[in-house]
């Protein structure tokens, strides 16, 4: 049997990862539109950062695929895949069977189209690439101002700091993370932001990015300029799916799946950041692990279940350790939320209970507790005996 994966990311190269163990046989051939063996794309932030060197940047080397009879071809992009005559095509009207498929084409930065968007100057991260890109730029144009201020837009401004540039981050919401943290916690973390001499603007738009050829600052709504010499964009990612469209599977916000992972066409199936599982796109590490796992399996025959990720990431924010779990900051009624404030310490723990279930937490500045805490959100434990020792940092969470 003949397995073709398109992508070379997260999902693709787990899902080769894991075709291999489950089948020492079976063909697995990866498609790679980049030139360069599988990175964890966080590593990007480090390598930016200069915390990283370049050689350590990378999971798997050209020789581990080779060990694995994985066959990759890296710099050959897939242009088509032709559903009924099970085939991908190449540049140069080259085409390859397969038997089955794995759509593992990410995702792409998604850039809000802002007037003087294609300006010398402006970048976003999302490859290797890119962080080459920034690294260069950054090395003579010091002022730099990140649009959006998300998990991203914040870890690549501390990485730009590190560098030595002077940073300002804009951000359209209120407050930092409003999807992962409250208000207390936000601002714990703004002030571990500002702590790195890193400038932060809340409730502005950015308008259009100023300059001749090259940045030369932005202009907000309301018509506040801001100088710089470089801008970084962080605002979101957008599957892609141009690839899954023209071959006429089904999309929406992401290419559909079912839970074995399939699309609407029976040999191909998807995993990653380009798909749409349940309704939901997830965007992160933890749910492409998940589906690349199980794809594999669904790809050789054995059903195997998706069933969703709970969105847990313990991620070092700014040096801040920063958790938010499932319901973390819910809307509507029916929820209890418990908290605990150590701003000298610079830990914040709030846990959102339903009829006494633990369905939601925000951790932050301490990471004890926090796996079983997770374990616990996705079994919904219920927590009301430990109500009131539960936040204690003396709290033996092995009960849970
Ligand atoms: C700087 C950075 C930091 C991040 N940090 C975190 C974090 O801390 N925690 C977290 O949960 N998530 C994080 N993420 C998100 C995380 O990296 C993604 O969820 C993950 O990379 C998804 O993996 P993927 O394989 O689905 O997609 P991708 O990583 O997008 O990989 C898809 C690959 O497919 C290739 N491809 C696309 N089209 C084709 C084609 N036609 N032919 C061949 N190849 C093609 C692309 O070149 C790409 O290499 C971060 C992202 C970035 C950019």
């Amino acid at each position: 049997m003949r397995t073709v994966i398109i992508g070379n990311g997260l999902a693709g190269t787990i899902a080769a990862k894991t075709l291999r163990e489950l089948n020492p046989q079976v063909e697995v051939v990866v498609f790679a539109e980049e030139n360069y063996p599988y990175y964890p794309r966080p590593n990007l932030i480090e390598y930016i950062a200069g915390k990283l060197p370049y050689e350590r940047i990378f999971a798997f080397s050209e020789e581990w695929h080779v060990r694995q009879k994985i066959d990759i071809r890296l710099g050959t992009a897939v242009r088509k895949i032709h559903p009924r005559s099970r085939e991908v095509e190449l540049d140069g009207d080259r085409r390859e069977s397969y038997d089955v498929l794995l759509v593992a084409n990410g995702a792409s930065s998604s850039i809000p189209p802002i007037k003087g968007v294609d300006k010398k100057g402006v970048f976003a991260l999302r490859t290797l690439d890119d962080a080459r890109a920034i690294i260069d730029y950054v090395q003579d144009h010091r002022r730099v101002v990140i649009i959006g201020g998300g998990l991203l837009g914040l870890e690549i401004a501390r990485a730009v700091r590190l560098r030595g540039a002077e940073v300002e981050v804009v951000e359209f919401f209120d407050r930092l993370l409003p999807r992962q943290l409250d208000v207390q916690g936000a601002s714990l973390l703004r002030s571990q932001i500002e702590g790195l001499g890193i400038r932060v603007r809340l409730g502005v738009t950015t308008e259009e990015i100023l300059g001749q050829e090259d940045v030369s600052g932005i202009r907000l709504k309301g018509g506040t300029d801001i100088s710089a010499d470089m801008a970084i964009i962080a605002a979101g990612v957008r599957p892609n799916l141009g690839l899954s469209q023209d071959a006429g599977l089904a999309t929406d916000r992401g290419l559909v799946v079912d839970d074995r992972l399939r699309t609407s066409h029976p040999q191909v199936f998807a995993a990653g950041d380009n798909i749409q599982h349940r309704g939901k796109v997830y965007g992160i590490i933890p749910a492409s692990f998940d589906q690349a796992r199980t794809v594999a399996y669904n790809m050789l025959g054995e059903e195997k279940k998706y069933e969703g990720t709970i969105p847990a990431n313990t991620l070092k924010v700014v040096g801040l350790y920063v958790t938010s779990l499932g319901l973390a900051n819910p809307e509507g009624q029916g929820y209890e939320e418990i908290r605990k404030f150590m701003k000298e310490e610079g830990i914040y723990k709030k846990v959102v209970l339903q009829d006494g279930a633990l369905v939601g937490a925000i951790w932050m500045g301490t990471k004890k507790g926090i796996n079983e805490i997770a374990r616990a959100v996705t079994a919904k434990i219920k927590v009301n005996q430990w109500i009131n020792t539960f936040l204690d940092d003396s709290f033996d969470f092995s009960v849970l």
